[in-house]
């Protein structure tokens, strides 16, 4: 569904949704997996159970169609194939990359994200060592932060408090974040576990927190310039690993702190999806005020850019009511 019709790896926004295995926890309760997935057609239904007035059970059936539907036996590495290796050249040709993971909490999100950075900086690296004049001078930076309650957070450089703000060229700047020129893998991984081991993590466990903030990954390419301290900007790429989708709704919680939280993230979500749908219908004006999420990856939205959006879902029956919601998201975003 890009510009030309074609519904290829390349195209500008991709809209892919993952199912992950039942959980321990699931078999052992004997939960029912409702989602089938029909690989050929990248399409998927929920069977959802449901009880009629006169207590009969029946099941409602809800069919989607993606540009690629990954089952439960789908590797991290099949997964990273099918949605940031097509895009990750494009960064040294000006183009802005974003890859969002979508979905409720414990869907995934995090399994499917934290490997994907690593393996896009292997072939970010392989390209600038590819020997041709064009990438000479090149360099690769890497910075991590966090957005909590509509506050951002440096995860690389002790949890600090930073601001944005625009320069005169409406380009985003995120002061005091602090950015680490990255040569070799293993240093990626470093920072990665190290961002990762300092996001919001409250007394009542880490996916609980976690789950409340969006961590925002960036890989920039730049390019040294004769005579200048400050190298140019190539081209970059955004991983985020997004709030539970079901945080949003925590508008009516009994505490306040939780209720206003939910309040930005439902915000967030919305305007993220408002953005993506702009971005498709080549409009001129992008809605990105609409929150701190879509403000920050402002630059992200303008100009040459390329969306992947894996939605995560849970298959177990439980989950049912999540899931749809996951799904009509992405629906629409796509
Ligand atoms: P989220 O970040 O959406 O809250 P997580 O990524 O933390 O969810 O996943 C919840 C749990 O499920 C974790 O223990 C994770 O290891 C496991 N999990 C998620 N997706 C998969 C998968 N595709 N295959 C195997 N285990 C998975
Ligand atoms: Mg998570």
């Amino acid at each position: 569904r890009d510009k030309t019709g074609n519904n290829s790896n390349l195209a500008r926004i991709r809209v892919v949704v993952r199912k992950r295995p039942l959980n321990k926890k699931e078999l052992s309760r004997k939960e029912e997996d409702i989602i089938t997935i029909n690989d050929v057609e990248s399409s998927l239904t929920v069977n959802e159970p449901k009880v009629k007035v006169d207590l009969t059970a029946y099941i409602e059936r809800h069919e989607f169609v993606f540009d690629a539907v990954l089952n439960q036996h789908v590797s991290n590495d099949e997964v990273y194939r099918s949605t940031v290796e097509p895009i990750v050249p494009t960064i040294f040709n000006r183009t802005k990359a974003t890859c969002f993971a979508y979905g409720q909490t414990g869907s995934g999100k995090t399994y499917t994200m934290q490997p994907l950075p690593l393996r896009a900086c292997q072939d970010i690296m392989s390209i600038m060592q590819q020997p041709s004049h064009r990438n000479q001078g090149l360099q690769l930076w890497l910075s991590f932060f966090e957005i909590y309650g509509g506050k951002l957070y440096d995860l690389l450089n002790e949890r600090r408090k930073l601001c944005m703000r625009e320069d005169g060229r409406q380009q985003v700047c995120i002061v005091g974040l602090k950015e680490f020129r990255v040569s070799d893998v293993e240093l990626v991984k470093e920072y990665i576990d190290k961002g990762n081991a300092s996001r919001s993590t409250g007394s009542t466990g880490a996916n609980e927190e976690s789950s409340r903030s969006h961590a925002i990954l960036q890989l920039v390419v730049k390019k040294a310039q004769e005579g200048k301290e400050v190298s140019r900007v190539v081209g970059k790429i955004s991983f985020i690993d997004l709030a539970g989708s079901e945080r949003g709704a925590d508008t009516t919680d009994n505490d306040r702190q939780t209720r206003m939280e939910g309040a930005e993230i439902n915000k967030s979500l919305l305007a993220l999806k408002e953005c993506i749908r702009a971005l498709d219908n080549d409009q001129g004006h992008i809605p990105f005020r609409g929150s701190k999420l879509t403000e920050v990856l402002r630059d992200s939205f303008v100009g040459d850019s390329r969306t992947v959006m894996i939605s995560c879902i849970s298959p177990n029956a439980g989950s049912c009511e999540h899931t749809l919601n996951t799904l009509r998201y992405a629906d629409r975003v796509k």
